[in-house]
């Protein structure tokens, strides 16, 4: 199907995806931390005759021409090195430097904090150009997506002014620093603390699984204020530089032989009261919100999930495979991937009628990760026995990228929180069903 053919399909859809709008009243108005206008028309907007339109506007279609031309000028032609080992690392790091002197690192982010001051929607076509290019996987992703829509959201003005540049321009790296050994689904059970000195706090404890630790130069986690505070309320959010004393960062090599992973210990680390987010013994709410974003819009784009189906249909034609069970999982694949960047509009729409998402996120964290394996045990599927060749062997399809692409996508069930735990989200919380 055409790309005209597919706005053409959705625009039929009506009264199903989206809410009536609340009427917009009086002049744009600027959503915190997004970049994005609020519009008299919303997008996907509805007519009197409440159909939605799924289509750009102008300016809009002119943006993803730029993007689109910048990609085709810059994406490096070879693959990257891995960027979960140190030298792809340093690698990924030298394009978002690219990225952000061509103002595309944070496209959404007002100006003043290194972004383009552009809308969420620019935002999610940006996103599509950037996985149809198949430009390299973002690094920096653990500050920009996930750390950044916190500090918008509870960051001081002053952190918003140090922190959000840097991170932007690819300069300070960041790690996330919330599971501990004994602490992963059941996060507010965790043990590193926090004791309050003179002007600060004093950290100890363990962290573990923090990806490209070894590599990054700061890390957000939660650390516990108050030992005799309920499990949830005397958790407090830090952010730590690395290479701050007291901190020992041990690299975890993982199955592929990259060291994705980092386990970071804490002996008296000493943090100024301003590297708190939000209030001291609020850190769970604080979090709540990273997860949100790490499950749910920020971390996981539709064009992600759009370009892998796109290029799974060209396997697909490529291989001359005529099994009817394999050409129905294409077909999935490419609905799903549909499915979900439809979904993305409403939330998008919702947010920008001022809604916040929360629990819900989990329902999508579910759908993206399930999804993503589906579609990468589909291209196996096709590929069959040469599916095994890895990136090293000549005759492996797309570099041994589906294999690759596999073997991550088996990690999305757990990472960001188990999927088990977010159908126990999901039960309790957006159905209100009970505990037991
Ligand atoms: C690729 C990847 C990247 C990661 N990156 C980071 C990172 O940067 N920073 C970080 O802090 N962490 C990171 N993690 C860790 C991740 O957050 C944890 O692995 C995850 O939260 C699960 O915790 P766990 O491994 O301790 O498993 P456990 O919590 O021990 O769970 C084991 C199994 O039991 C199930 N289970 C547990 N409790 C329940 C329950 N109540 N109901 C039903 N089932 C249950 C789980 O679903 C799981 O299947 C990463 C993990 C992966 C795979």
């Amino acid at each position: 199907m055409s790309a005209a053919d597919q706005r053409r399909a959705c625009a039929k859809l009506k009264h199903v995806l989206v809410e009536r709008p609340r009427r917009s009243n009086g002049p744009d108005q600027q959503v915190a931390g997004t970049g994005a206008s609020r519009r008299t028309a919303l997008r996907p907007h509805n007519d009197p005759g409440n159909t939605v339109d799924l289509n750009w506007s102008d300016s809009e279609e002119r943006f993803r021409s730029e993007v689109r031309a910048w990609l085709a000028a810059n994406v490096p032609t070879e693959p990257l090195p891995s960027g979960d080992s140190r030298e792809g690392f340093a690698a990924h790091i030298e394009w978002e430097k690219k990225l952000f002197a061509a103002g595309y690192a944070a496209v959404s982010w007002p100006e003043e904090y290194g972004g383009r001051g552009s809308s969420l929607w620019e935002w999610l076509i940006f996103e599509e150009e950037y996985y149809r290019a198949n430009a390299p996987n973002r690094v920096t992703q653990n500050g920009i997506f996930l750390l950044a829509p916190t500090l918008f959201e509870y960051g001081t003005d002053e952190q918003k002014r140090r922190i959000l540049k840097p991170m932007a321009a690819a300069e300070v790296t960041w790690a996330q620093g919330w599971s501990e050994p004994n602490s992963g689904s059941d996060l507010a059970s965790l043990q590193s603390r926090a004791v309050r000195v003179d002007g600060g706090w004093r950290l100890s404890g363990q962290k573990t699984w923090c990806t490209r630790g070894s590599f990054c130069d700061m890390v957000f986690g939660l650390f516990r204020s108050d030992p005799d505070a309920q499990r949830h309320s005397g958790l407090t959010y830090f952010m730590v530089p690395l290479d701050a004393e007291g901190v020992t960062v041990r690299a975890v090599e993982r199955l592929d032989g990259d060291e994705g992973f980092a386990e970071v210990f804490f002996e008296d680390v000493f943090v100024p009261d301003t590297d708190i987010i939000g209030e001291v013994n609020n850190g769970w709410k604080v979090a709540m919100a990273t997860a949100s974003s790490e499950r749910g819009l920020s971390l996981r784009s539709p064009g992600r999930f759009m370009a892998t189906a796109t290029r799974l249909i060209d396997l697909y034609r490529r291989s001359g495979c005529s099994d009817a069970r394999i050409r129905d999982e294409v077909i999935r694949a490419w609905m799903d991937a549909q499915a979900y960047n439809i979904t993305t509009l409403q939330t998008v729409t919702r947010m920008l009628d001022g809604q916040t998402i929360t629990a819900e996120s989990s329902l999508t964290k579910i759908f993206w990760s399930d999804m993503d394996v589906r579609t990468h045990k589909t291209a196996l599927d096709i590929l069959a026995l040469s599916g095994e060749l890895d990136e090293e062997a000549p005759a492996a399809d797309s570099g041994g990228a589906w294999l690759k692409g596999y073997q991550f996508a088996l990690a999305g069930p757990i990472y960001a929180g188990t999927n088990e735990i977010q159908r126990n989200v999901v039960a309790t919380r957006v159905l209100g069903l009970p505990r037991k």
